[in-house]
C-alpha cells in the first residue's frame, strides 16, 4: 500500500509517523511544499521577541530524522498541484527543479493547513508587512526588524497571535499598537469576555489598544510601509505592520478534487477524519470538526486538535473503522504582559451564535490564600446552559494559576458536567501557596448554582 499525505507542519508529519505505526508495510511518502517540516510555530512569537534563543532550532524533526527514525519518505520544496483520488494519482511539482510529474498512490491524507487572512486593502504588498504563519515569516520578520530602523510597530488584530506579536515587540524594546475593531483584546478562540485583567496588563505594558480597523497601507518612495489608515480616518505612522487577523482553511486542491466542503469552508469528514472521498482522510487546520458543547463541526485552527485529527485519519487510513474523533472541549491559552488567560469550551459570544439558552456568570477570587504573599486576582466566567445547568465554558484570567486551572474545565465540557457537580462533587486542591481553600472555579460554580 503506498500512502501520500500532503502537508508537512503540525498535521502532516504526526499522520506520516502514525500511519507507519500502524501500517508498518506500507510505504508513506510526505509532501511538503516549504523547505521544512514539523516546525513549532507556536514558539515563532517568542523566537521573535528574543525569550527564545535565536540558536534554538524550531524545527522538531528533521526530514533526514523522519525518514531514519520513522521510515517515512520525506519530500521538501514539493508542492502538490491535484488529486485525483478516482484514478489514485497525485500531480506534484518539485519546486527546485521546475518539474512535474504524476504519482500513484492508494489512499491520501490531506494536511494543508490553513493560511493567513490578509486585510485586502491597497498597499498592503509594501515591504515591512508581515502575517505569522511560518518559519519563512519568522525570518523574514527578524531581518526587517535586525535590518530597518523600526521604532513603532502596528499589530492589525488582537488576538491571541496579535498579542504574543505585540508582548515580542516590546521585549525588542519598541512601541505597538494594536488595532482591533472591537476595541479590546481576545475577542476570538482564546475568548476573554469579562475579565479587564489583560487589557489592563495592556495597556500597563505601553502598548494602545485602537478601536480601529486598518483600510489602507501608506508606504514612502522606497515601496516600505510609513504609516496606516484606519477606518477613522487616521493615519497611524510605522516602519512594521503585522497582520493577525485569523486563518483560513487552504481548501484549493481538495476543492478541485471534488472533496465536499463544509459551510466554513474547511474539508467536510467524519468521525473517522475520512472526506466524501472513501480513499481520501484529512485532518488538521484543513477540516471541521465537532465542537462538544453543541456538536457543531466548526474550523478549530489549533495545534492540539491538528495532532489529535491526524492520529486518527493515520489510523484509520491504516485501518478503516479503527479509531474515531470524539468532539473537542476547545481549551485554549496565551499568555502575555504577565497575564494569562485559558478558555474553554464556548464563550457566552458563540453560545449565543449557537442558540443556546444561556448564561454567564462572573467572579472574582485569590489564586493562593488571602493570608499567602503573593496572592494575586483571579477572575472566572462559566457560560452555562439554563435549563440543564450543563457547563458550555470557561474562562479563567490571572497573573498566576489561571490557564492550568481552566484544564479543569475540559473533562467537564466534554462530559456534559453540570455546575451542580462542580460546585458540590469535585474537590479541587487546596493549599495555601498554591489554591485558596475553595477554589476559584468551584465559587463561580456555586453563584452559578444559586442563579440556576
Ligand atoms: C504564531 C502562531 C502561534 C500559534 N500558537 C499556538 C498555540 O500556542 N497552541 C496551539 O494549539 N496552536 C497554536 N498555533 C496554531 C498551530 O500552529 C496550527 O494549528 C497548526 O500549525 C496546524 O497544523 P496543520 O499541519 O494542520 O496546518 P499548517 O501548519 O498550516 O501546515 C500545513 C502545511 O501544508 C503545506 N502545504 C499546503 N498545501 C500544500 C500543497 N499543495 N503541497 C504541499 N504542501 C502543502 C504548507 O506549506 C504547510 O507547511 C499557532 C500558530 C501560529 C501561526
Amino acid at each position: 500500500m503506498r500512502i501520500a499525505i500532503i502537508g508537512g507542519l503540525a498535521a502532516g508529519p504526526a499522520a506520516a509517523a502514525e500511519a507507519k505505526r500502524r501500517a508498518p508495510d506500507a510505504e508513506v511518502v510526505l509532501f511538503e511544499e516549504g523547505p521544512n517540516i514539523s516546525v513549532g510555530t507556536c514558539e515563532m512569537p517568542y523566537l521573535i521577541g528574543g525569550v527564545i534563543d535565536p540558536s534554538v532550532d524550531l524545527v522538531v524533526v528533521s526530514p533526514a530524522e523522519m525518514e531514519r527514525t520513522r521510515g517515512v519518505e520525506v519530500r521538501i520544496r514539493h508542492r502538490v498541484t491535484a488529486l485525483d483520488p478516482a484514478r489514485g494519482r497525485l500531480t506534484v511539482e518539485a519546486l527546485d527543479f521546475g518539474s512535474t510529474r504524476e504519482e500513484a498512490f492508494d489512499r491520501f491524507v490531506l494536511a494543508t493547513g490553513a493560511r493567513a487572512r490578509r486585510l485586502g486593502v491597497d498597499g498592503e504588498e509594501a515591504a515591512g508587512v508581515f502575517t505569522v504563519r511560518d518559519l519563512v515569516d519568522t525570518e523574514q520578520i527578524r531581518r526587517w526588524l535586525d535590518t530597518e530602523d523600526v521604532r513603532h510597530v502596528v499589530v492589525a488584530g488582537g488576538g491571541y497571535i496579535g498579542l504574543e506579536m505585540a508582548e515580542a515587540m516590546r521585549e525588542r524594546g519598541l512601541r505597538a499598537t494594536i488595532l482591533d475593531p472591537k476595541g479590546r483584546v481576545l475577542g476570538g478562540a482564546v475568548a476573554c469576555e469579562a475579565s479587564d485583567l489583560m487589557d489592563r496588563a495592556v495597556r500597563g505594558a505601553g502598548v494602545l489598544v485602537r478601536p480601529e480597523r486598518a483600510t489602507e497601507v501608506l508606504t514612502d518612495d522606497r515601496g516600505r510601509v510609513r504609516a496606516v489608515r484606519t477606518d477613522r480616518g487616521e493615519i497611524v505612522g510605522c516602519q512594521m505592520l503585522i497582520v493577525s487577523v485569523g486563518v483560513e482553511p487552504r481548501a484549493e486542491l481538495a476543492e478541485a478534487a471534488g472533496l465536499r466542503l463544509g459551510d466554513m469552508g474547511g474539508v467536510t469528514v467524519d468521525d473517522e477524519m475520512r472526506t466524501s472521498h472513501r480513499h481520501v482522510w484529512a485532518c488538521g487546520d484543513l477540516v471541521q470538526i465537532p465542537r462538544a458543547p453543541d456538536g457543531r463541526r466548526v474550523l478549530w485552527p489549533l495545534a492540539t486538535t491538528a495532532r489529535r485529527t491526524a492520529r486518527v485519519a493515520a489510523r484509520n487510513v491504516a485501518k478503516p473503522g479503527s479509531d474515531r474523533f470524539r468532539p473537542f472541549a476547545g481549551a485554549v491559552a496565551v499568555r502575555a504582559f504577565g497575564v494569562e488567560v485559558g478558555s474553554v469550551g464556548l464563550s457566552m459570544q458563540r453560545a449565543k451564535g449557537a442558540g443556546l439558552d444561556a448564561f454567564a456568570t462572573d467572579i472574582r477570587h485569590v489564586s493562593r490564600t488571602k493570608a499567602f504573599p503573593g496572592a494575586s486576582p483571579i477572575d472566572v466566567r462559566l457560560v452555562v446552559e439554563r435549563r440543564t445547568g450543563r457547563i458550555l465554558g470557561g474562562q479563567v484570567v490571572g497573573a498566576e494559576g489561571a490557564a492550568l486551572r481552566a484544564n479543569v474545565l475540559v473533562p467537564l465540557v466534554i462530559r456534559g458536567s453540570t455546575v451542580r457537580e462542580l460546585a458540590e462533587d469535585l474537590d479541587l486542591v487546596y493549599n495555601p501557596p498554591v489554591a485558596p481553600a475553595v477554589d476559584p472555579l468551584k465559587v463561580a460554580a456555586s453563584r452559578a448554582l444559586r442563579s440556576l
